[in-house]
C-alpha cells in the first residue's frame, strides 16, 4: 500500500495525465458533480457521486458505428471508429465498479461488441471508497459491493490529509509503478480505520436492511402479474430519466443519418420506459407505461439474475431515487411487491 497527501493529489493527477487521458469528478458551475478529463486547475470534487455515471466511458450515449454509400447494387461500407486510447478513471464508487461487470456480461458475451470490448481494455480504473455514503445508498443490499473496499485496477482511500493507494490487476500495477516517485509506502492503520468508520455509517443509513432475497432468477410467474405494477405505474411520466441515470441501464437503438453524401450508422441509448421502445415493424408488443414499467424493474431483479448466475441488474447506487421526477424508484418496487411475497 502506498500513500499521498491530498495536498499533492493534483501533481499525481498531472503524472498521470502526462500519458494518459485522465477522467475524474469535478464540481461544474451549478455545483453537480461531472467527471471531466482533467488538466491544470481542475479540482477532484468531495461529492459523493456524479449524476451520470461513469458507465459513458465504455458505452457512449451516442456513437457513430460505419458509415456507407450505395451506388446502385453496391454498398461501400467504410468503418469510422475512433481508435480507443488508454485512459483512466479516476474516483469511481463501489457501485459504479460493479456495474462495468454487469454491463460486460452483456457486451463481452459472444457476440463481443468490439466497441464496448476495446474501450474496457484501454481503461484504468481508478476507485476510491464512499467516505460518506448517503441516505440514497443500498449497494450493500447486493453481493460483492463493499462501499469500503471497492474493486478496480486500484483502490483508493481517501482521508482528511491523505490518500492510498492499493493495485488490484496488473494495469493497477502499472498505474502505481508511474505514480511511485510521488507516493510512499505505508501500512494498513489508516485505511482499517476508514473502512471502520465507512463501516459504521454504512450500518445506519436508512436502507440498511433492503433485501432482494424475494426476487432473483425462475421469479417471473410469481411478480409478473401481481396487482401492485398497476398502482406502482400509475404515474410514471416514462421519461426515461431513471434509465439514463442507471449505471447498469444498457439498452440502445441503432439508427441511420443521411449525410447528403452517405449514411452513417450509429447507435444511441434507448429507454425500456419509451412508448416506442419495442416498437417493431408488426407493431408494438408493449402497449402500456404498465408493461414498459414492469420490464424495467423486472429485467433488473428477475430477468438479468436469471441470465447471470443470480447477478442482479442494480448496484443500489441510488440515483434513480434522487432523479425520478415522481419519486418512483426501484426501492419501491421492492418494498410493495418483495414485501409482499415475503409475507
Ligand atoms: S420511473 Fe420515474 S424516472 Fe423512470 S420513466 Fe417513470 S417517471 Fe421517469
Ligand atoms: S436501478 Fe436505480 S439504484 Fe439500481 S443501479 Fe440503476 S439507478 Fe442505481
Amino acid at each position: 500500500m502506498r500513500k499521498c497527501s491530498l495536498d499533492s493529489i493534483n501533481k499525481i493527477f498531472g503524472k498521470i495525465a502526462e500519458t494518459n487521458k485522465l477522467y475524474l469528478p469535478v464540481d461544474g458551475s451549478d455545483g453537480v458533480a461531472v467527471y471531466t478529463k482533467w488538466e491544470e486547475g481542475k479540482e477532484w470534487s468531495n461529492a459523493l457521486n456524479t449524476v451520470r455515471s461513469p458507465k459513458d466511458f465504455f458505452f457512449p450515449q451516442v456513437e457513430n458505428l460505419m458509415e456507407f454509400k450505395t451506388s446502385g447494387k453496391n454498398i461501400e461500407l467504410t468503418d469510422i471508429r475512433e481508435e480507443a486510447e488508454d485512459f483512466v478513471i479516476f474516483g469511481v464508487r463501489a457501485c459504479d465498479v460493479r456495474s462495468f461487470d454487469i454491463l460486460d456480461r452483456v457486451f463481452l458475451t459472444d457476440p463481443v461488441d468490439s466497441f464496448y470490448a476495446s474501450r474496457r481494455e484501454h481503461g484504468v480504473i481508478v476507485s476510491v471508497a464512499c467516505s460518506k455514503p448517503s441516505e440514497t445508498c443500498f449497494c450493500q443490499t447486493f453481493d460483492n459491493i463493499d462501499a469500503t473496499n471497492p474493486l478496480g485496477d486500484v483502490t483508493a482511500w481517501k482521508t482528511e490529509d491523505s490518500v492510498y493507494f492499493k493495485a488490484n490487476t496488473e494495469k493497477g500495477e502499472a498505474f502505481m509503478k508511474k505514480i511511485e516517485s510521488l507516493t510512499e509506502e505505508c501500512d494498513d492503520t489508516a485505511v482499517a480505520a476508514e473502512k471502520d468508520k465507512i463501516a459504521a455509517i454504512m450500518k445506519k443509513l436508512p436502507l440498511k436492511d433492503l433485501s432482494a432475497d424475494a426476487f432473483g432468477g425462475g421469479k417471473t410467474d410469481t411478480f409478473f402479474n401481481v396487482p401492485e405494477w398497476d398502482e406502482l405505474s400509475a404515474t410514471c411520466l416514462g421519461c426515461g430519466t431513471c434509465t439514463f441515470v442507471c449505471p447498469t441501464c444498457q439498452c440502445y437503438d441503432i439508427k441511420d443519418f443521411n449525410t447528403g453524401n452517405g449514411v452513417i450508422r450509429y447507435r444511441c441509448w434507448d429507454s425500456c420506459m419509451y412508448s416506442e421502445f419495442t416498437k417493431m415493424a408488426h407493431g408494438n408488443n408493449r402497449l402500456s407505461q404498465k408493461e414498459r414499467f414492469r420490464q424495467r424493474f423486472m429485467h433488473k431483479l428477475v430477468y438479468y439474475p436469471e441470465n447471470n448466475e443470480g447477478i442482479f441488474g442494480c448496484v443500489g447506487c441510488g440515483r434513480c431515487l434522487a432523479k425520478c421526477p415522481i419519486s418512483m424508484n426501484i426501492v419501491k418496487v421492492m418494498k410493495k411487491i418483495g414485501g409482499k411475497v415475503n409475507e
